[in-house]
């Protein structure tokens, strides 16, 4: 995981033609992956191989068409001589760069909602708001089925954007967003969790009761303490037992030589997590 939260104009915001997640990808790079060059400093840059296509670095450029062939994680040379990296992306390194239209959860949660939420393949899903799709993503590459409600157009369209760039063939039939406002219903019954994200979850509770088969997880997401306090006196008045709120906390360590010590920055909050069982 990168510590660079930033946003990269080098991304181009249409959806690659031939999605490769790591882990089905093959050895070579080939036309259409989405690749991340890194840089002697440890700077990423995305870019999707084209033929004829150029990556610019500040120290020259690299031509597509000297990359594609060569194994993933290769070193190349700029036209000016800088050595860089090119490999295929992780979803974390893809969440992060990514193009975004509403605040995404970061890897450093993903990981843990995963296996609060205990996603796993063939799962049903009920998630929202999508976002930018960047939890859809991680569920979807966990193997669970997705039906995401969001209230917005314009991130409905960037989630999907952004799933089909990085998990398209692996998650298509597995993936639905419907532009709905998640307060006033959940249609869908029998499904195995509710994940939300959204800012007043304890709103969605009685919805996710009627939803969720027993046994179900629901999982929500919030950034404040107020947020907590509300969705945990509405779990309490459901249907639901074994709630718990946690936080992840994450501290790199900086590792050179004889410095072996926690880095002196770290991203102090992000969101809490509660999540409850559903009772028969
Ligand atoms: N988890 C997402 C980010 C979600 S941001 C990710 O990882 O990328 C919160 C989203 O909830 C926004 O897209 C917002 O439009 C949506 N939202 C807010 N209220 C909503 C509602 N009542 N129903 C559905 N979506 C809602």
């Amino acid at each position: 995981m990168n510590g660079d939260l930033g946003d990269d104009p080098s991304i181009p915001a249409e959806p690659g033609p031939s999605p490769r997640p790591t882990e089905v990808a093959p050895a070579a790079l080939r036309v259409g992956d989405l690749v991340q060059f890194v840089d002697v400093k440890g700077r990423r840059y995305q870019a999707t191989l084209r033929p004829g296509g150029q990556f610019h670095s500040h120290a020259g450029f690299v031509e597509h068409d000297d990359v594609v062939g060569l194994p993933d994680a290769s070193t190349v040379l700029t036209t000016k001589g800088q050595r860089l990296v090119v490999v295929r992306p992780t979803l974390s390194d893809f969440v992060f760069k990514m193009p975004r239209g509403a605040q995404v959860i970061y890897p450093k949660d993903l990981g843990p909602i995963l296996m609060l939420a205990d996603i796993a393949p063939g799962v049903r899903v009920l998630e929202s708001g999508v976002g930018s799709g960047a939890l859809s993503m991680a569920m979807l590459r966990a193997g669970a089925e997705v039906v995401g409600y969001e209230i917005r157009e314009d991130f409905a369209e960037r989630a999907q954007a952004n799933v089909d760039r990085f998990a398209g063939e692996l998650a298509a039939d597995r993936y639905r967003i419907e532009l709905r406002d998640c307060y006033e219903g959940i249609d869908e019954r029998s499904v195995d969790r509710v994940v939300l994200d959204l800012p007043e979850p304890w709103r969605v509770v009685p919805h996710a009761v009627e939803a969720l088969r027993p046994g179900g997880i629901l999982l929500a997401y919030t950034p404040s303490t107020v947020q907590v306090s509300q969705v945990r006196d509405a779990i309490a008045e459901a249907p639901f037992f074994d709630a718990s709120t946690l936080e992840v906390m994450q501290r790199g360590w900086y590792v050179e030589g004889a410095a072996v010590r926690p880095d002196h920055r770290m991203v102090g909050h992000t969101g809490f997590l509660t999540v409850a069982r559903r009772l028969a």
